[in-house]
């Protein structure tokens, strides 16, 4: 595809304006301008893609209706989850561990409004920080909601009023997703105390007691923040495992025992019918054992509805320029991430794959890359999953379960934590690393992971699996001592040759 290219220094030097601080006569000029590329969504798919969009040379704008850059992730996902979680862990160990480490506080006390102020401070850096981006990058940023009138029309409403027409030659589409509700409608969220994701982050004080719908990712998460902090805490999963897709059946095992000891209630192969809410405020949450229809009753005070995400699509004018979604309700892309549409891209949470920041910030490199003629390629097998509980796990590639579907003949090497001497130093040693490689090549093909640091040292799995490393290139890398990183590569080892040193 033929692109005019030009700089952003050309582009400012054209319009007259600097990039990102456009005023209302500059939005006028800039409605008849065309742009290489509108960008629809400032989530990390967005706003990567319209920043390496912009460094590539594209007249680039991108345009969000929150009023705030960063989408799902800064502003109601992983940045306030990952600030609440390492607080009240912070707490917990407090509370609960110090004493034991010979250190003695008097009193520890929880101040829930400055435990939020630092998770606001937080998003509100990163948030500001994606502006200055914007703006050392020569981004454009409209604040405002964005409607498709044709292939290459995009009509804003502004946040400030008004509205906007914005003509492009290529638009991608990055509008993300919103919380799906509970099918049925048998259990409707108010935010206050039936409540998302996004009520969950926000609450004014510990709920007494707490029941969690859904034990995937976001469910664990927030329901370990609410248990550190105080509430009691049971998590009631329709699977008969935790964890969400993807993770590894004995992971799951072994995680949901770690929890368990950590004071989480856990209610698997159970389906919440509905919730009934008493005079008193109480809630009384109607479970069902999803093999033997036996029905029971829990009483809470908070319930957090974690059944998943769905694509935003519905308000984007998909159907003015007739753009093709695919049984899920996600919009439909090919290997380019190209709609059906040809000059209309989609990446990130509204299209297939997992629902993942970094799958969409890829997606949104690869796809402007593309679109100058590149060849994008993202190999989903090595997209790397974090729950970042206390211990965190995480994994990368095919699991157990996966591999026998697959009719693919494999070895496994495992190493306990408790015997790594890092974790041993912290007292800290819950968990454990699991390599799966080919029995013919030995090529790695999985690695799952619990431990205090596994959402960092999942990243050296990602790496070696797209440089396709075999289990003893792993075990050949010298790693430091002591690190909980060596556990990788004594799991690598035993995959290998049967034989771990430590353990
Ligand atoms: C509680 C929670 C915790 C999470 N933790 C993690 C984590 O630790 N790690 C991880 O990888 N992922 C995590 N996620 C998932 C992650 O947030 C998403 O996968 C990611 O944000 C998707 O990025 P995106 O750019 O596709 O969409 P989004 O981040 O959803 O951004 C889309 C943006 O588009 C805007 N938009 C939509 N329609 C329009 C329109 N018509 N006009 C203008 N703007 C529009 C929206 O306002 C939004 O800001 C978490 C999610 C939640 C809810």
């Amino acid at each position: 595809m033929a692109l005019a290219l030009r700089t952003a220094a050309g582009l400012r030097a054209t319009t007259g304006v600097t990039a990102g601080s456009m005023s209302i006569a500059a939005r006028r000029f800039y409605a008849t301008e065309e742009y290489d590329l509108a960008v629809i969504g400032g989530g990390p798919g967005g706003y990567v893609g319209a920043i390496k969009a912009a460094q590539l040379g594209l007249k680039t704008v991108c345009i969000e209706k929150r009023g705030k850059l960063g989408g799902t992730c800064l502003n109601v996902g992983c940045i306030p989850s990952k600030s609440l979680l390492n607080n009240s862990h912070l707490y917990h160990q407090a509370q609960h561990d110090f004493a034991q480490r010979g250190i003695s506080v008097d009193k520890v006390e929880l101040d829930l409004d400055t435990m939020m102020g630092a998770k606001e401070k937080a998003v509100e850096q990163l948030t500001g920080g994606i502006e200055y981006l914007f703006k050392k990058n020569g981004v454009e940023y409209v604040k405002g909601a964005a409607k498709l009138t044709g292939a290459n029309d995009i009509d804003c409403d502004l946040i400030e009023g008004g509205s906007q027409t914005i003509k492009a030659k290529n638009i991608m589409i990055a509008a993300g997703s919103e919380v799906a509700p509970f099918p049925g409608g048998a259990v409707q969220i108010d935010e206050e105390s039936i409540v998302s994701s996004t009520g969950a982050l926000s609450l004014k004080s510990v709920p007494k007691r707490m029941v969690v719908i859904g034990a995937g990712v976001i469910g664990l998460e927030l329901g370990s923040v609410w248990s550190r902090l105080g509430s009691e805490v049971t998590a009631v999963e329709f699977l008969p495992f935790i964890g969400g897709a993807g993770i590894d059946l004995d992971v799951a095992k072994n995680f949901q025992r770690i929890l368990k000891k950590q004071g989480l209630n856990f209610k698997l192969n159970t389906k919440v019918t509905s919730v009934d809410k008493q005079s008193d405020g109480t809630l009384k949450v109607n479970i069902e054992d999803a093999k033997k229809g036996k029905t029971d009753t829990i009483e809470a005070d908070v319930v957090l509805v974690c059944v998943g995400r769905r694509p935003n699509v519905d308000a984007l004018g998909l159907d003015k320029v007739g753009i093709k979604l695919d049984s899920r309700g996600r919009i439909e892309v090919d290997d380019h991430f190209r709609t059906n549409v040809s000059n209309i891209y989609a990446i990130g949470d509204c299209i297939k794959g997992p629902m993942l920041a970094h799958k969409a910030e890829d997606e949104g490199i690869i796809c402007v890359e593309g679109m100058l003629g590149g060849h994008p390629h993202i190999d989903y097998n090595c997209v790397p999953s974090v729950i970042y509980t206390h211990p965190e796990v995480a994994w990368v590639g095919q699991n157990e379960q996966q591999l026998k579907e697959a009719g693919i003949e494999y070895n496994v090497g495992t190493f306990p934590m408790s015997a790594n001497s890092r974790a041993k130093c912290n007292d800290d040693t819950d968990g454990l690393m699991k390599v799966l490689s080919d029995k013919k090549t030995d090529r790695i093909l999985g690695v799952f992971m619990i431990n205090k640091t596994a959402g960092e040292m999942i990243n050296e799995a990602a790496l070696a699996m797209e440089y396709g490393a075999s289990a003893e290139d792993v075990a050949r890398v010298c790693h430091a001592h002591p690190t909980e990183a060596e556990a990788f590569r004594e799991a690598a080892l035993a995959a290998y040759c049967g034989k771990s040193i430590n353990f």
